[in-house]
């Protein structure tokens, strides 16, 4: 993990001292409040541990944190693995951290349990970030479904809040629904692109175009600089075929270059004013609203599918309408009414 090697050896040392402690969710939260780091780390590790007991105790903590108002910005980040990702989140951040903010860098890489995280798990990323003082570097919670990963989270970036992080960073591989996750829990969805030889917008994912606020071409530097900025022109028309924002916002395209810090400014700039643009409509309140609902649903619909499943009469009925749709016995939909019919009688 990134932050083991590069987080102050006081933070670790406390962080180790605090593993095997049992500490109250008063005391919890009370660290939280004060920006404690390894007491925030703690608290996350705690609501992403499987134990029935801690799942309480999480839930406390978030509850307490929830009534601590906060200011922040969250800002989701994606590209394909090689884009500039921790790149670009390092520049970005230590800028940020140098204009006085605090900055938490989380993470949904719903392939981390099986590849042992392939983002935010590598020792040499985010180096200079990782031992500042502002800002909090947690790896990608695992878990085998991203559901899961996305809700762990979401929760982390509330007790981040509530640790008085300013801005907060998601970022995602360019892989599979991530994306969608980390759009439903942000305020502004920032998609890294490369340029490349050959048809720009080819491979790009429709949704993607769709769900950002603002595409970045980075590495526009040495001899890239040219064709990032005829990227910059391709990207800018094919932004105009899709329909207005209900928002009003108009998607941004960028260039930048992590590695030479420019651009990057540029880019916050865009973000604060995007900012400012919904808070002044009513919208960035209406989206993070609209968020908040549309967790509960999904977390409703995932524990009452969860509750179902571990039902033993419901397993054992499901796999006899199972062989009765083999044989040609059953329609599927009457036997999933049937099913549905035989259990909610039990409850
Ligand atoms: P990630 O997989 O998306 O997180 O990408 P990384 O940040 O690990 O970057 C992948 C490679 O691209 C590394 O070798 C970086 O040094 C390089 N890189 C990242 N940003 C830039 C940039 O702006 N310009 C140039 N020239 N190289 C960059």
């Amino acid at each position: 993990m990134a932050t083991k090697k590069s987080t102050p050896p006081n933070t670790i040392s406390k962080i180790r001292a605090l593993r095997k402690q049992e500490i109250s969710v008063e005391a919890l939260t009370e660290g939280i409040f004060k920006g404690d780091k390894a007491i925030l780390a703690k608290a996350i590790t705690l609501l992403e541990s499987t134990k029935p007991e801690h799942f309480e105790k999480a839930n406390a903590v978030i509850e307490k944190c929830l009534s601590k108002p906060n200011n922040s910005i969250r800002l989701g980040i994606t590209g394909v693995p090689g884009v500039g990702k921790s790149s670009f989140i390092e520049t970005l951040g230590t800028t940020l951290t140098g204009m006085g903010k605090k900055v938490a860098v989380l993470a949904v890489d719903p392939t981390s349990s099986l590849s042992k995280g392939s983002i935010l798990g590598d020792k040499t990323r985010m180096q200079a970030l990782s031992k500042d003082p502002n800002a909090f570097i947690r790896p990608s919670p695992s878990g085998s479904s991203l559901g899961g990963v996305a809700q762990k989270t979401r929760e982390s970036i509330m007790l981040c809040e509530a640790a008085g992080y300013d801005v907060i960073l998601v970022e995602t591989v360019g892989v599979g629904q991530s994306e969608i996750a980390v759009h439903s829990m942000v305020d502004f969805f920032l998609l890294l692109k490369l340029s490349g030889a050959g048809d720009e917008l080819q491979g790009i994912k429709r949704g993607i175009m769709e769900m950002a606020d603002a595409i970045a071409i980075n590495k526009a530097d040495g001899s890239n600089l040219e064709q990032a900025k005829l990227a910059e022109t391709e990207f800018s028309r094919a932004l105009h075929l899709y329909p207005p924002k209900k928002n009003g916002w108009v998607p941004k395209v960028m260039r930048c270059s992590a590695t030479e810090n420019t651009g990057i400014k540029e880019i916050w700039e865009v973000v604060e004013q995007f900012v400012a643009q919904n808070k002044e409509s009513g919208h960035f309140e209406k989206n993070r609203k609209t968020q908040n609902k549309n967790w509960f649903l999904q977390t409703v619909d995932e524990h009452i599918k969860q509750f179902f499943h571990q039902k033993e009469s419901f397993k054992k009925e499901q796999s006899k309408m199972l062989k009765a749709i083999e044989n040609n016995k059953i329609s599927p939909f009457y036997a999933a009414k049937l099913l549905l019919d035989k259990i909610t009688k039990e409850l």
